[in-house]
C-alpha cells in the first residue's frame, strides 16, 4: 500500500475505472479530495489515470473471488463506493439467446457488484458517511427487444442495490442508483466484440451524452450532506426518450 492511500482522509473506490464513466468519476471524486483507488482488468490505462489524479491503481477482475478479495484487502478504508464495472454482450433475441453472454453480463454486472459490496460493506460502515453509488442503467427500469440478457442482469443489478437501502437503515451508510441512458464509451464497442463501425451508428445521428456528464451528477450526488439520500437519478440524452424510443427510431 502506497503512504498516500494508508494516510488518506477520505478514500473513494471506482470499480471499472479503466474507461468512460468509472475514469469520468474517478477524475471528478480526485477534484473533490478523495484518494481515489481505481481497478479494473487493464491495469496500465488505471495506472496512467492514477499518476493524473494522485490515486492508486489496483488490478480488478470482479467476476474473480480471489482478485475482488486481494483489490478489497489493499484498499485501509472506505468512504466511497463507486459501483460502475459492467457492461453488455451482444443483443439478441431470447430465442437466439447467448449463454455465454448472458453468463458475462450476470458476472460482471451482477455477482461482481455483489462482491466488492460485501467485502467493503464493513469499511464503508465503518467510514461514519459512507455512499454507494451503483451505476445500473435504464436498462434497469425498463426492457427493450433483443436486450432481455442486459436488461435482466440490471434489473438484478438494481434489486441487489435497492435492496441494501432499507437493510442498512441505521448505519451510516447512504446509497444512490444511477440509471443512464445513451452515454458514448467502450460501451458498445464491448458490446459488439470490437466492431468500431457498428458502435459508431449506435451514436450517429444522434447526440448521446459523454461519461463526464455522468461523472459530474455523480460528483453532485458525492458533495450532498450526510443527511441527504438521493435513492434514484435517471439521466438521458434530449435525444432520447426510453430505451425503445430515440430520434432516430421516431
Ligand atoms: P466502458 O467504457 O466499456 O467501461 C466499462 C468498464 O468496466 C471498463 O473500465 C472495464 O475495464 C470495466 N470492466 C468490465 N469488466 C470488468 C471486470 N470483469 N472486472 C473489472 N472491471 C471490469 O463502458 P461505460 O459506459 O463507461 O460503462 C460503465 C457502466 O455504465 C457499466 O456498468 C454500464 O453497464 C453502465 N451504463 C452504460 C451506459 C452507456 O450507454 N454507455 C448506459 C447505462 C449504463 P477493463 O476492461 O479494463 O476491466
Amino acid at each position: 500500500m502506497t503512504s498516500a492511500l494508508a494516510s488518506a482522509d477520505r478514500v473513494a473506490v471506482v470499480t471499472g475505472a479503466s474507461s468512460g464513466i468509472g475514469a469520468a468519476t474517478a477524475r471528478v471524486l480526485a477534484a473533490q479530495g478523495f484518494h481515489v483507488v481505481v481497478g479494473a482488468r487493464r491495469l496500465d490505462r488505471l495506472t496512467a489515470l492514477a499518476d493524473e489524479i494522485g490515486g492508486t491503481a489496483l488490478s480488478l477482475d470482479v467476476t474473480e473471488d480471489a482478485s475482488v478479495a486481494a483489490f478489497t484487502d489493499a484498499v485501509p478504508r472506505c468512504d466511497i463506493l463507486i459501483n460502475n464495472a459492467g457492461g453488455a454482450k451482444g443483443l439478441a433475441p431470447v430465442a437466439d439467446a447467448d449463454l455465454e453472454h448472458w453468463r458475462w453480463m450476470w458476472e460482471t454486472n451482477v455477482l461482481g457488484t455483489l462482491r466488492v459490496t460485501k467485502a467493503l460493506l464493513p469499511k464503508l460502515i465503518a467510514s461514519g458517511d459512507g455512499l454507494i453509488v451503483t451505476v445500473t442503467s435504464i436498462a434497469a427500469l425498463e426492457t427493450y427487444d433483443n436486450g432481455a440478457g442486459y436488461t435482466s442482469a440490471k434489473h438484478a443489478q438494481a434489486a441487489l442495490h435497492r435492496t441494501l437501502r432499507p437493510e442498512l437503515l441505521g448505519k451510516p451508510v447512504r446509497l444512490t442508483e444511477i440509471c443512464p441512458g445513451m452515454v458514448e464509451t467502450e460501451f458498445s464497442l464491448v458490446r459488439f466484440d470490437g466492431d468500431q463501425d457498428r458502435s459508431d451508428a449506435v451514436y450517429s445521428g444522434l447526440t448521446p451524452m459523454i461519461a463526464d456528464d455522468i461523472a459530474e451528477v455523480i460528483g453532485f450526488v458525492a458533495s450532498r450532506p450526510p443527511h441527504v439520500n438521493i435513492d434514484l437519478i435517471e439521466i438521458k440524452p434530449r435525444d432520447q426518450a426510453s430505451a425503445r424510443r430515440n430520434i432516430k427510431t421516431g
